[in-house]
């Protein structure tokens, strides 16, 4: 199923709200993987690992639960150990635009040679995000990955305990917390309607409108930039859009003995 297709009880499953009353599947996003040369060549049976983490996805019982077909694996033509997260989505974005999916996901090199803490970084309102495969190694590559699935969705950074959504990595953080959730379900709603920027916007100021921080400095943020998805793209320098872009970085060490 495509966003398009999705149901409003899907989004009601997806925020978790009825995941033991309903026997409903979860939505079903189609995505393709692109692959870095450098992370094909230092990772042995790379396909199997991707295959495996979007197995991983798929047998999830937390919120967000939702399911992912995995398209196709492509070979992403590039070095990704000498360019920043924030390059690397715009080239995804350039190189692949996924008309026909409704997510590209890149995996880049485990170790940039431009020492970094990043291991992941997505568009906000995107539909492109990159890991670094680190993920793999050192963390829950399936946190990793809903974490940046859920900022192209609008998520935010927040500091509630065991949300998905903290800033640093953390393996006890395994679920989406209700606003960021409600934010994501919001977002989710309006791609499956084509809903127009201005009214999506005004959507995300409804349900944020009493809520305490972040979410007040979040619509002051979104709202120019939801405005300017309405008109051409910005340019690639342009500040507030380095702003949409966001990491994640593993501070935080994984607690307890390996990640899940
Ligand atoms: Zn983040």
């Amino acid at each position: 199923m495509t966003p398009g297709r999705l149901t409003f009880f899907a989004l009601v499953l997806l925020l978790g709200l009825a995941s033991r009353a309903a026997a409903e599947p979860a939505p079903t996003f189609r995505i393709r993987i692109l692959a870095a040369r450098d992370y094909r060549a230092e990772t042995l049976r790379y396909r199997q690992q991707l295959e495996r983490l979007v197995a991983a996805l798929n047998h999830r019982t937390s919120s967000p639960q939702v399911r992912f077909d995995l398209v196709e694996i492509r070979p992403w033509d590039r070095l990704s150990a000498q360019a920043s997260l924030g390059e690397l989505v715009e080239d995804l974005e350039k190189r692949e635009p996924g008309a026909d999916v409704d997510w590209v996901v890149g995996i880049a090199s485990a170790v940039p040679l431009v020492p970094t803490n990043n291991i992941g970084k997505a568009r906000l309102f995107g539909k492109h995000f990159v890991l670094r495969s680190a993920a793999f190694h050192h963390y829950s590559p399936t946190l990793v990955f809903l974490h940046e699935w859920a900022h192209t969705l609008g998520a935010v950074h927040v500091t509630e305990a065991g949300s998905l959504m903290l800033p640093s990595y953390d393996v006890r953080a395994q679920a989406l917390d209700p606003v960021n959730a409600l934010v994501v379900a919001t977002v989710l709603r309006a791609r499956q309607a084509g809903t127009p920027p201005d009214k999506l916007l005004a959507s995300l100021r409804a349900i944020l409108r009493d809520r305490g921080p972040p979410w007040p400095e979040y619509l002051r943020e979104v709202a120019p930039l939801l405005s300017r998805r309405a008109e051409a793209p910005p340019p690639c320098r342009d500040r507030a859009r380095e702003r949409a872009i966001d990491e994640l970085s593993p501070v935080r060490k994984p607690a307890g003995k390996g990640a899940p």
